[in-house]
């Protein structure tokens, strides 16, 4: 069988993302028996390596600086699947809190020559070229791109995870933090992660994006939103909106 020809590329961001691909190790290495990876940023010597022809990019971060909104155009036009990698990819990031506060503010709070200084809009992958699939998550578990993959190399058809973040907690036996007068958005967010903020105590502020496509879904949105107006403040519940870019979705 022919190998697939896979992209793994990086935007601006942490690299979090492609550091959880790095991790899976042994995996990784076994995974390249059945696929072949040409563009690998963090493992090139080569810092610039000429953009091939894709079967498959994943793309992390952000497309923020000029130079980056011309290499994702580029890695479309020369990929059949294009798979936006991780939550600055698919919402945004943690850095595009700045659009919704007052940028000029912003500026001029930081720095000396504010005016002198560029301060783009942070977009999403989507809001600059056609996404086909996302990899949800910051940073996203190395074991689902492994799953993913292998639904690729199968030729299977990829789906959305549609359980919520509330589903893992609960299954686990985590105290619930929602009841507990904490902004948990666990209930509208996609599960895969093990609710693993849950585990260490801390409420789901929404990385792995809402729920879709799901029997029920809008309906609980509608809920969670009426049961966080009513009993907390609007500026608490929407600073944690914007965290992770959730804000847009809903
Ligand atoms: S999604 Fe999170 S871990 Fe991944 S690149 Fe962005 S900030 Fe880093
Ligand atoms: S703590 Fe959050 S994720 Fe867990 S059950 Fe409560 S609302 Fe759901
Ligand atoms: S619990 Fe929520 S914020 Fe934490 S990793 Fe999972 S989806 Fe992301």
């Amino acid at each position: 069988m022919k190998k697939l020809k896979i992209g793994i590329f990086s935007l601006t961001c942490c690299e979090g993302c492609e550091f959880a691909i790095l991790d899976l190790g042994e995996q990784l290495f076994k995974l390249t028996e059945k696929i072949d990876i040409v563009n690998f940023r963090l493992l090139e010597e080569n810092k610039y390596p000429e953009l091939e022809k894709h079967d498959i990019a994943f793309v992390e971060g952000s497309p923020i600086t000029k130079e980056n909104g011309k290499m994702l155009k580029e890695i479309r036009e020369k990929s059949k699947i294009l798979i936006a990698l991780g939550n600055c990819a698919a919402m945004g990031g943690i850095h595009q809190i700045k659009n919704w506060g007052d940028k000029e503010k912003i500026n001029k709070s930081v720095y000396k020559y504010w005016k002198q200084v560029e301060n783009p809009a942070i977009p999403r992958l989507d809001e600059v070229v056609k996404v086909d699939f996302t990899i949800p998550g910051c940073p996203i578990v190395g074991e689902e791109f492994l799953e993913i993959m292998l639904q690729l190399i199968n030729g299977r058809l990829l789906r959305e995870k549609t359980n919520p973040v509330c589903h893992e907690c609960q299954t686990q036996g985590f105290p619930c933090l929602l009841q507990q007068d904490c902004v948990c958005l666990g209930p509208i967010i996609c599960g895969g992660c093990g609710a693993i903020c849950l585990k260490g105590g801390q409420a789901c502020w929404g990385c792995r994006g809402r729920i879709k496509n799901s029997k029920g879904s809008e309906e609980a949105i509608a809920n969670l939103i009426n049961h966080l107006t009513k009993n907390f403040p609007k500026e608490k519940i929407e600073w944690i909106k914007e965290f992770f870019g959730i804000k847009k979705e809903l």
